[in-house]
């Protein structure tokens, strides 16, 4: 497996991105000091990912929904325009992304434009979409800069119709790559595009390729390593336990499937662990009460204080913590004191 990082002197292969043409949103949000990031985060994370819908066209070979142990379905309206409500008016820095598991534009029929446009009016600053970009015609385009997008990550994985169609069940390569530059003459700079590509063994020997090709577009290029996730998919990253360290994904966002479950982190695609609803609690008091705790015993190493299949899950390492000193900070947290009020298992 290709590290990406050499900043670090780890043998961990992190997620990267590469070509990055614009500023680092995220970053531009957060409080200036470690102190004050610990403590916005303490409060919400920077990113909330709303499942307009679960469907999806494809069927992707590295894709959890193959298993299918949960029922999928679209989010009602009134839910998705309430808690779009509640977090800007709580937390108006976030990102929201319109997805989660399941292709968003599947759903344009079902509301994707109608809530991304909402939330735009209503002071979002970044609103955002992951998509398998076979449906992104003109004017799926055309309806999506109407609405404010702001961000689009589109999934590929390849460069070349034999491996993209090998691994994207169902996908057109043609079809994703006209799509692309369409877009990218449509769009000009009202939309930063991000093209993506998962490592996995079948397609590692395109991922030089795919960045050469990539890098003479207006485009930043993500690479993450394969991600299994909570071992639905076999691991082919092995890092030895001594360098488990707190794991990002759990730290970066907290996400609402499509009936109102928070699943445990973003990688909890089945809800092994679900934290509590939103339509019978506010998405805030599940993030300090329910979430904050686990990025406690994260922080701390307090492994034996995970759920088991936490425990057990290699996904930590795909990713790299964006603030050693705000997690050194939550080390030092009561995961029982301020809003924390539930026992850890
Ligand atoms: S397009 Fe995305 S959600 Fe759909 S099967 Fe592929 S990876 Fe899964
Ligand atoms: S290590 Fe835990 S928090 Fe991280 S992705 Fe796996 S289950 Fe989620």
């Amino acid at each position: 497996m290709t590290r990406h990082d050499s900043t670090e002197d780890t043998p961990l292969a992190y997620a990267s991105t590469l070509n990055t043409f614009q500023e680092n949103f995220l970053a531009e949000q957060e409080p200036k000091t470690d102190q004050e990031i610990f403590e916005r985060l303490c409060y919400f994370p920077n990113q909330v990912l709303l499942e307009t819908s679960s469907y999806c066209n494809l069927n992707c070979t590295m894709c959890a929904r193959q298993f299918q142990p949960r029922s999928w379905g679209k989010m009602e309206e009134s839910l998705a325009l309430r808690v779009i409500d509640e977090v800007l008016t709580g937390a108006p820095w976030v990102r929201i992304w319109f997805c989660y598991f399941g292709e968003p534009l599947v759903s344009k029929k079902l509301g994707l434009y109608k809530r991304i446009r909402y939330a735009k009016d209503r002071g979002l600053k970044r609103a955002a979409i992951n998509t398998n970009g076979t449906l992104l015609d003109e004017r799926a385009v055309r309806d999506l800069l109407d609405a404010g997008l702001d961000e689009i990550y589109i999934g590929i994985d390849a460069i070349t119709k034999e491996t993209y169609e090998s691994i994207r069940l169902g996908g057109k390569f043609a079809t994703v790559m006209d799509n692309i530059h369409r877009l990218i003459q449509l769009a000009g700079d009202r939309i930063q595009i991000t093209v993506q590509f998962a490592e996995l063994k079948e397609n590692q020997h395109e991922l030089e390729a795919f960045k050469e090709y990539w890098s003479h577009q207006p485009v930043q290029v993500y690479i993450r390593p394969k991600v299994t996730w909570l071992n639905s998919l076999e691991d082919e990253v092995n890092a030895p336990p001594s360098l488990r360290h707190a794991c990002a994904w759990l730290f970066d966002s907290i996400n609402i499937n499509e009936n109102g479950n928070v699943p445990f982190c973003i990688c909890d695609w089945r809800g092994q662990q679900v934290h509590g609803n939103v339509r019978e609690e506010s998405i805030f008091a599940i993030w300090q009460k329910k979430i904050v705790p686990y990025l406690v015993a994260h922080a701390a190493g307090d492994w034996p204080k995970l759920p088991d299949f936490c425990r057990s899950c290699p996904d930590w390492q795909t990713k790299k913590p964006r603030n050693l000193e705000v997690i050194r900070l939550f080390a030092g947290r009561d995961p029982l004191s301020g809003e924390a009020d539930v026992q850890l298992q």
